[in-house]
């Protein structure tokens, strides 16, 4: 399978490591769109959010977990941040392993584009 994030996952390509335990990862974005720009995945290769079944359920419970750790690690959980998942065309989904931006460090429009 040639996935960019299961192969950072894998350790094959460099990756700027923020956070990771037995079944979230999270790295930050090459192309961040804010000041802090971080991806938080599930380890398992999931192509998109209509791929998830109740057997990702474990895993996609952590993910809010994560996110919380790593907004405290980082420092902006009192400023705030947001979450997005794109998915597909409509979406903008560009990767197709499920992940979730992790923006902060300025404040952000709504609605977004
Ligand atoms: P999306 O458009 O929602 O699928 O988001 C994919 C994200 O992955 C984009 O924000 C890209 O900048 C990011 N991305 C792609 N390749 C890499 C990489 N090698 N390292 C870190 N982030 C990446
Ligand atoms: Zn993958």
């Amino acid at each position: 399978m040639d996935c960019i994030f299961c192969k950072m996952v894998e350790g094959e390509i460099p990756t700027n490591v923020v956070y990771e335990n037995d079944k979230v990862f999270a790295f930050r974005d090459i192309n961040p769109q804010a000041p802090q720009h971080i991806l938080v995945i599930p380890r398992n290769h999931i192509p998109t959010l209509n791929d998830i079944s109740d057997s990702d359920a474990d895993v996609l419970a952590e993910i809010p977990l994560a996110i919380k750790a790593i907004a405290k690690e980082q420092g902006f959980d009192e400023a705030g941040f947001r979450v997005v998942a794109n998915c597909n065309a409509d979406g903008g989904q560009t990767v197709f392993h499920v992940h979730f931006h992790l923006l902060a460090g300025r404040s952000l429009s709504w609605p977004p584009g």
